[in-house]
């Protein structure tokens, strides 16, 4: 009898992980950093499905890997000289199963379908980590906001928030920031959707101002967040960040936050980087000055070096060749490769932790996995964004607001709780150190049994 590999139905047989894989590659063809992520959760689920086979049956894992929905439209807009131009638009609710879609748009001119289907496959088992009842997806253009005046950035936002105001909601679908999408472009789409829909929904989006009904400690969540979840984790192996030295790559919102945190730990960060080059700043990056450079002026890394006398930039130079205990790719995705990972070893890193989404490729991770260093994947350490999302979500659905110091007691929390739930994860399948494995698993089996329970839909 044939096999048939396309008919995920057949009530013969248990499919094999790796057919269901292959099934996934062929639909998925082309699809390169989707099949990526798919890939690393697969590598995860071998122990687990060699344990518990059922997690084979009726297709689950196919339906666990489609997108329920995928939205591409067209934004037109027009520049502050009169001339149009057209964008293309993406949201990719990939699963509902736990509650709303949720996860960041993204604007730069790399985005395409790919780049949105991987990270909301990845917001999946994120937001299923955190136990607070969030769907996923990710949407963004491919705009790039570079050298844009704030008008243009303001009716580009309004005609991309023009189509996709229909597919959300805050019981439906709730965006919030990513790469390019900071709280002045949430500002923005926020005004568009509540013109749209005349209805004050301060629940649709997160990542808003805290002056009309954002969340105080939002804008640090992520970088605070990775920051307390590589603290947990060294402080699981007998080890500290206390006093380590640290480089973190990207110095956008996550880069930023997360280079606060480690330097109120104790910590030097000697490098941090953007798109064109990076600065080593032995005596510590000063965070305040930082951000008036990125977040105000909204200048290059080398404006920064300017100011501070015994800083160095390097102009297309990335920061893993820079010695350190610790290292926080906090910029995105693929930004750290097998020979990065081997220098970085060699220069006797000890922990690495992902603040941006994928930045560490499957061989980079293989290195530090082989090389005994703790590794905390983006999964579980990133997390604290969404985590802080959900608070707003409930505080705006409660028309409550927290005080900042009550937010991040519950984000540091939250951050112990996902740490806590990937390293069982890992424990009960013979592996404690394998943090990879123990998110993967762990996110996978909270939105697993949801999917199952919800019946065929
Ligand atoms: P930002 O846009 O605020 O910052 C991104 C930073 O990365 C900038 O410094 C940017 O440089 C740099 N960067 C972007 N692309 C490249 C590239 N190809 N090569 C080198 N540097 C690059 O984004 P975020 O900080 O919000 O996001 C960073 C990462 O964290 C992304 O992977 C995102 O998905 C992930 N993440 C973000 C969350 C959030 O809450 N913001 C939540 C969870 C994950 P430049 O200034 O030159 O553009």
């Amino acid at each position: 009898m044939p096999t048939r590999h396309d008919d995920t139905s057949s009530p013969e047989a248990k499919p094999s992980l790796n057919a269901v894989r292959e099934r996934i590659h062929t639909r998925n063809a082309g699809d390169h950093d989707f099949l990526q992520a798919v890939d690393e959760v697969f590598e995860s689920l071998e122990p687990l499905v060699a344990q518990e086979p059922e997690w084979l049956d009726d297709a689950l894992l196919d339906r666990i890997c489609e997108p329920e929905r995928q939205v591409v439209f067209r934004v037109p807009w027009t520049d502050d000289a009169g001339r149009v131009h057209v964008n293309r638009g993406f949201r990719v609710q990939f699963s509902s199963a736990l509650g709303p879609y949720k996860g960041g748009l993204r604007f730069h001119p790399t985005v395409t379908l790919d780049t949105v289907k991987f990270l909301a496959f990845e917001q999946t088992f994120k937001n299923a980590l955190t136990g607070l009842g969030l769907g996923s997806g990710k949407g963004g253009s491919d705009f790039d906001p570079k050298g844009k005046s704030d008008a243009e950035i303001m009716r580009f936002s309004q005609s991309f928030m023009t189509e996709l105001w229909r597919h959300l909601g805050d019981e439906t679908d709730v965006p919030a920031g990513d790469i390019g999408v900071g709280g002045r472009e949430i500002g923005y789409l926020f005004g568009q959707y509540k013109r749209l829909r005349n209805r004050h929904e301060s629940g649709v989006l997160t990542g808003k101002s805290p002056s009309w009904g954002g969340l105080d400690v939002r804008t640090q969540a992520t970088g605070y967040g990775v920051a307390y979840f590589a603290e947990t984790m060294m402080d699981a192996r007998g080890g500290t960040l206390h006093s380590a030295t640290c480089v973190v790559s990207g110095s956008g919102n996550v880069a930023i936050y997360a280079i606060e945190k480690l330097q109120a730990f104790g910590a030097t960060v000697v490098a941090c980087s953007d798109s064109s080059g990076s600065v080593i700043d032995p005596d510590g990056i000063d965070v305040a000055w930082l951000r008036e450079v990125k977040e105000v002026r909204r200048e290059r890394l080398d404006a920064y070096a300017a100011e501070r006398p015994a800083a160095s930039y390097r102009p297309g130079e990335g920061v893993w060749d820079v010695a350190c205990d610790a290292a926080f790719p906090c910029a995105t995705q693929n930004e750290l490769g097998e020979e990065d990972a081997r220098m970085l070893v060699a220069n006797g890193v000890r922990c690495v932790a992902e603040g941006a989404n994928m930045p560490c490729t499957p061989e980079a991770v293989h290195v530090f996995q082989e090389a005994g260093v703790a590794f905390a994947p983006g999964k579980a350490a990133n997390a604290g964004g969404v985590a802080a999302s959900g608070l707003e979500m409930r505080q705006n659905a409660a028309r409550e607001r927290w005080s900042f110091e009550r937010n991040d007691e519950q984000l540091r929390a939250l951050m112990a709780d996902i740490h806590h739930a990937s390293a069982s994860a890992a424990a009960r399948l013979g592996r404690p150190n394998d943090l990879v494995l123990g998110a993967n698993v762990a996110g996978f089996e909270r939105v697993a049994e949801a999917t199952r329970a919800l019946g065929v839909v």
